[in-house]
């Protein structure tokens, strides 16, 4: 899909950067691009393509917000506030080893510069229906605050996975659930466009870290008591394909979109 002058739909530039990285620092006074770079596309995790080339040291470059996993499915990332937290399957939190290679992660500069009114308390699906109602366009991409206190927060957590890997959909069916009750923290990630499917996760992809630093997940579910929703509308999506790998243009699986559904949302 591309976007013209003459509309405003977010540009799904495809920023492959082939065998181009770590291609140096970015000038310290260069504002950073309003956009989200991302390592991979959500088709090719789901496909069971567990094992990146890109280190976290690089993605940091990019962004100081969002979220991802680890070679091998080994945890989840959420990164906030310019700090990148390791969510390990066993529940503890280290920071990310900007060693440590991903498979899939999307990051930007946040800035919040929407505020979005939702009527508090909420559950998942009301808040998410505040934001869709206040967004300018169904087809743009936006990265997502809420902070708060949630009365509960049901996330998953993703376990490190042995070779031959399996698809998502079927390594998710493992993953450790956890429902925390009255915790303060953040919910970040982002709001793509059904368009995008494929390339990113369609729809709402959240993680959670709370204000302790101490647990969090990728969000299945939530309740928020009280707190405050900010946007961010990205114009680009930066995807970075590993060194040697090509968008797949084959004709894809006739379910993809639906394994991606249940490997992010299914409980
Ligand atoms: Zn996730």
């Amino acid at each position: 899909m591309s976007g013209g002058p003459e509309n405003s739909q977010t540009c799904w530039h495809l920023a492959v950067a082939l065998a181009e990285h770590a291609t140096g620092k970015v000038p310290a006074d260069e504002t950073p691009a309003r956009d989200v770079f991302q390592v991979s596309t959500i088709s090719d995790l789901a496909g069971g393509v567990l094992d990146g080339d890109t280190p976290y040291a690089e993605i940091m470059r990019h962004g100081d917000f969002g979220l991802g996993t680890f070679n091998a499915l080994d945890g989840e990332m959420a990164a906030l506030d310019g700090r990148y937290f390791h969510l390990h399957a066993d529940g503890g939190i280290t920071d990310v080893d900007p060693a440590d290679l991903t498979p899939f992660a999307a990051v930007t500069f946040f800035r919040g510069d929407a505020r979005v009114h939702v009527d508090l308390p909420a559950t998942r699906d009301r808040v998410l229906a505040a934001i869709d109602a206040t967004l300018p366009s169904e087809e743009q991409l936006y990265a997502v605050r809420i902070d708060g206190l949630f009365t509960m927060i049901l996330t998953r957590t993703a376990a490190r996975q042995s070779k031959p890997y399996p698809r998502l959909v079927d390594a998710t069916r493992s993953q450790v659930q956890h429902t925390f009750i009255d915790v303060r923290g953040t919910v970040l990630g982002f709001r793509a466009p059904q368009s995008a499917g494929g390339l990113t996760v369609a729809g709402y992809h959240l993680h959670f870290v709370d204000d302790q630093r101490t647990l969090g997940g990728h969000v299945l579910d939530f309740e928020l008591a009280t707190g405050a929703v900010a946007l961010d509308q990205d114009a680009d999506l930066h995807i970075q394909l590993p060194a040697g790998r090509l968008l797949d243009t084959g004709p894809a699986r006739d379910d993809i979109a639906g394994e991606i559904e249940r490997a992010e949302n299914s409980r």
